[in-house]
């Protein structure tokens, strides 16, 4: 039997989580408000000629929701699901995501109403350049610093750095992370957000005493995180029972075989649609699958209220951006899930964008082993402190890493508007 999914407001995902651990802390309302709403929102709208010789109309967005910490940073997405309240959730979740990994970035988000499968590389282009003309004032290496997200990579990366730098006269390589490597990219930055969820993955399997060989994983998205998921795990030991993309989901209880779906996703124009090396599954029941660790790796509110108790993994990363909606918590706790929450499982993208934004600012070009080292530092740091301060006040994982990115924002908001006394805040 399939639920019908009904989908939540992202945003009051974001706020549901925020107002319990700001009761947690006892944040005050002058505060609360203040980090609930985004510093700056910006839509923008412009047009490009297509190939055909029509002009067509775009709606963009930039959200800024923070800069305590930092300059904001975030992805761009282009999708024609894309809308205010979900770039407004995903900017919050930027800076969460920034503050449980101690890097000094406050959150932003973009993203542009359209389907970029429909649209060919030129096209791509001027839109990509369109938008970045129009918010070349809001971008910046110490202001905002954009990066990839859905259906956007290196190529739309390297058209904006280059599009800001005819703006200001000068090539500007840290405005960007993401880029290719020979548009200042960084090495390890294309797979990273997928090896930070692999690292995330085992972090959490030693944390239950599970062993990484041959436990079972279904991982719902197929695209940068999951194929970079799916591979780093493979290559662990751990067996990828099920995956799934766009086109629909796959299943071998002995394991796929993820470096050959990988060749034949590369040669079938990035689908894995029409693989025969397993059985055809329908697509919502990778959710349900009886495997050990669940994964979703695609969007926002894939697991919800309606079919959360039909979950049956021990362990859910959230890989994407706000997979589980707030009307599922409960359910998934009561059941005994744990779930890693997104601002500390998916956080390696961000955590190498931190890098490549280093390397462009000291012109420097780091080796894969230092990122390597680091990453998993900062990624090992960060699931600590997240599993110590749930184990202390005796809350889930996702409601220990929002306390965590809420004491250090709100006192650092604090300093910064030099009106409220920080000290009041206790640590941890
Ligand atoms: N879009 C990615 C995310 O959601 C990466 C953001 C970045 O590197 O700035 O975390």
């Amino acid at each position: 039997m399939s639920v019908e999914i009904i989908k939540q407001d992202p945003f009051q995902s974001m706020i549901d989580r925020f107002n319990i651990a700001a009761d947690l802390l006892d944040l005050e309302e002058s505060i609360r408000e203040k980090l609930q709403r985004p510093e700056k929102q910006i839509v923008v709208n412009f047009s490009i000629v297509l190939d055909n010789g029509k002009r067509q109309n775009f709606e963009g967005y930039r959200i800024i929701h923070n800069t305590a910490l930092g300059p904001s940073k975030g992805g761009i997405r282009y999708d024609t699901g894309v809308h205010l309240n979900e770039v407004k959730a995903l900017a919050a979740w930027m800076t969460w995501k920034s503050a449980v990994t101690g890097i000094p970035f406050g959150g932003a988000k973009g993203g542009i109403i359209c389907d970029p499968s429909l649209h060919s590389k030129t096209e791509l282009e001027k839109i990509t350049r369109a938008y970045t003309k129009a918010l070349a004032d809001i971008f910046g290496p110490e202001k905002d610093v954009p990066a990839p997200d859905m259906g956007t990579g290196p190529d739309e990366m390297g058209w904006l750095m280059d599009e800001f730098s005819l703006a200001h006269g000068k090539t500007v390589h840290a405005v960007v992370t993401g880029k290719h490597l020979h548009s200042g990219g960084s090495l390890g930055r294309v797979e990273a957000t997928g090896k930070g969820v692999s690292i995330i993955t085992l972090l959490a399997l030693k944390h239950l005493k599970i062993r990484p060989y041959k436990t079972t994983v279904a991982i719902q998205g197929f695209g940068n995180v999951g194929l970079h998921t799916a591979l780093f795990l493979y290559q662990k030991g751990l067996t990828i029972v099920a995956v799934s993309d766009i086109s629909g989901a796959f299943y071998d209880a002995e394991g796929i075989n993820i470096p050959e779906l990988i060749l034949y996703y590369n040669l079938n124009n990035k689908s894995i649609k029409g693989y025969t090396k397993a059985t055809v599954i329908e697509p919502e029941k990778i959710l349900s699958l009886a495997v050990d660790v669940l994964i979703p790796a695609a969007k926002e509110d894939v697991i919800t209220k309606e079919n959360a108790a039909a979950i049956q993994a021990k362990i859910i990363i959230e890989a994407a951006n706000g997979p589980v909606s707030s009307g599922a918590d409960a359910i998934l706790h009561q059941n005994n899930v744990l779930v890693v929450p997104d601002i500390l499982a998916n956080a390696g993208g961000v955590t190498v964008s931190y890098f490549e934004w280093l390397q462009n600012s000291l012109s420097e070009s780091w080796r894969m082993h230092q990122i390597n080292t680091r990453l998993e530092h900062i990624l090992t740091k960060s699931f600590e402190s997240v599993f110590a301060v749930a184990a202390k006040r005796q809350v889930t994982p996702r409601i220990a890493a929002y306390i965590i990115a809420l004491q250090k924002v709100a006192i650092n908001q604090e300093v910064n508007d030099v009106t409220i006394d920080s000290s009041k805040y206790k640590l941890n």
